[in-house]
C-alpha cells in the first residue's frame, strides 16, 4: 500500500492528463456563464459567445482559418470518432463504394465502430503498421485493385501505445488521388498539440480530438469536419434532439469543459516550442536511463512522438509490474486505458511485431511537460527493483 507521504509520479499521460492552470482558470471563469448557449437572452448569449470563441481557438490550433470547416464539440474523442465513422456511413445512400481502409493498430473507438459497419455490409481492410510504420505500399496495392471502391479511410495519427507517428497525410493523398470522393478520417487524439498538422497537410476531411489528453478536463472532445463534406451532405448526425452544433451533435453544450479545452489547447500552442523541447529532452534522458536496464524499448522504426515510450519487461506480466510501481506511487499503463480492463493482449503491440508473451509483458510510460528527470530516475530505480524482486519471486 502506498503511504500518504509517498510522492506520486504520474507517467500515464496518454491515458489522461492533469489539468493545466490555463484550463483550470478557464473553468472557473466559465462557471459564471450559466446560460444555455441556445437561449436568446443575455445570459444565453454570454455562453454562446464563450462557445464560439472556444471554437475559434481550437480551429486556430488546427491551423484552420474562419469558415474553412466546422468544429463540432462532443463529449470525448470516442464520440467524435463514432460521429465521423457512423455519421458518414448513415449518410450514404447508394452502396457503390463500400470499402473502408484502416490500420491494424487503431484505438477501440475506431475498431469497434468499424466492426459495427462491417456487420452492416461494409468491407473493412486493415493496413499493416509493423514496426510502427504505416505500410503505404500496402495502401497503394489496394488502390491498384479496381474492384476495391474506397468509401472511407480512417487512420490514426499517433499510436497511443507505441508513440509511432504514422504518415497519414501521404496515405490520404494517395487515396484521394485515386478515389477523389473517398472520405478521410484521422483519429488525432494522441497527436493534437503534440505534432504539427492541419486538415490540409494530412488531407483529412474529418479529425477527432479530445480534451483530457491535453490537460483539459474529461468530458469534452471535438470533431473537425471539412467544408466539402458538409456541402456534399456526406455526414449526418446519429443523435436526435434539438439540433445544436449545426445539427451534428444535439444536446446542450458543455460550456465549462469546452472553454477549458480551448484554453488548454491555446496555452499549449503559445508554448509549443518550449513544451516540445522539454519532452524531447525527457525522452532522450528516459531512453538513456532505460537502456541500461534489463528491458527492451520498443522504438518505432519510422517517425515517433516524444511523449510515449513502450517497453518490454523480462517475462514479468505488465499488470504485475504496474501494481509494483503503483505501490511506490509511480503510475504507468499496461496497455491503453480503455482496454486495460478487458485483459486482452494488445492488438496494437501485436501489430507492431511483438509476440503475445512480449505484448503481455509490456508497459507504456507516457510523459507530459510536468514530468522531470527526477521522475524518470525514480521510475528506473523502481523498475530495477521490480525486475530484481519479481523475477526472483517467479
Ligand atoms: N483515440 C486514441 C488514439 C486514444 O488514445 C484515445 C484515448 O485513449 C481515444 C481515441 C479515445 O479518446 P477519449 O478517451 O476522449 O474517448
Amino acid at each position: 500500500m502506498q503511504t500518504e507521504m509517498t510522492k506520486e509520479i504520474y507517467l500515464d499521460n496518454s491515458a489522461t492528463t492533469p489539468l493545466s492552470a490555463a484550463a483550470e482558470n478557464a473553468m472557473r471563469e466559465a462557471m459564471t456563464c450559466y446560460g444555455n448557449p441556445s437561449s436568446l437572452h443575455m445570459a444565453g448569449q454570454r455562453s454562446k459567445k464563450l462557445l464560439e470563441e472556444s471554437r475559434e481557438k481550437i480551429l486556430a490550433c488546427l491551423g484552420v482559418r474562419q469558415r474553412q470547416g466546422e468544429l463540432i464539440f462532443t463529449s470525448c474523442g470516442t464520440e467524435a470518432t463514432s460521429t465521423a465513422l457512423l455519421g458518414c456511413a448513415f449518410a450514404k445512400e447508394r452502396r457503390e463504394a463500400s470499402v473502408i481502409l484502416t490500420t491494424d493498430s487503431e484505438h477501440p473507438a475506431t475498431m469497434r465502430a468499424l466492426e459495427h459497419l462491417e456487420k452492416k455490409g461494409f468491407e473493412v481492410i486493415k493496413i499493416a503498421t509493423r514496426g510502427g510504420v504505416l505500410d503505404i505500399d500496402g495502401v497503394k496495392r489496394i488502390l491498384a485493385d479496381s474492384s476495391k471502391k474506397i468509401f472511407m479511410a480512417s487512420f490514426m495519427l499517433v499510436n497511443n501505445e507505441t508513440g509511432a507517428l504514422y504518415r497519414v497525410g501521404e496515405a490520404f493523398k494517395e487515396i484521394k488521388k485515386k478515389h477523389p470522393s473517398a472520405i478521410t478520417h484521422c483519429d488525432a487524439v494522441q497527436g493534437f498539440m503534440r505534432v504539427g498538422f492541419t486538415p490540409s497537410s494530412i488531407s483529412a476531411d474529418l479529425i477527432s480530438i479530445s480534451g483530457h489528453k491535453i490537460h483539459a478536463p474529461k468530458g469534452v472532445g471535438a470533431l473537425y469536419i471539412s467544408p466539402e463534406l458538409i456541402k456534399a451532405k456526406k455526414i449526418v448526425s446519429y443523435l436526435c434532439g434539438g439540433g445544436q452544433e449545426k445539427g451534428m451533435r444535439s444536446g446542450t453544450e458543455n460550456i465549462i469543459g469546452i472553454s477549458a479545452f480551448a484554453a488548454a489547447a491555446h496555452d499549449m500552442r503559445v508554448r509549443s516550442g518550449e513544451i516540445s523541447e522539454k519532452l524531447s529532452s525527457l525522452y532522450a534522458y528516459a531512453d538513456e536511463r532505460l537502456s541500461v536496464l534489463d528491458v527492451r524499448i520498443n522504438i518505432p522504426l519510422g517517425d515517433k512522438v516524444s511523449h510515449i515510450i513502450n517497453i518490454t519487461l523480462p517475462s514479468i506480466k505488465s499488470e504485475t509490474m504496474l501494481h509494483f510501481l503503483s505501490g511506490r506511487g509511480i503510475y504507468v499503463s499496461s496497455g491503453s486505458a480503455c482496454s486495460s480492463h478487458s485483459r486482452k493482449t494488445s492488438s496494437a503491440l501485436l501489430a507492431f511485431g511483438l509476440n503475445e508473451r512480449e505484448a503481455d509483458c509490456s508497459i507504456r510510460v507516457s510523459l507530459s511537460e510536468y514530468n522531470t528527470k527526477e521522475d524518470i530516475d525514480a521510475l528506473c530505480e523502481a523498475l530495477r527493483q521490480g525486475i530484481d524482486t519479481l523475477v526472483r519471486i517467479r
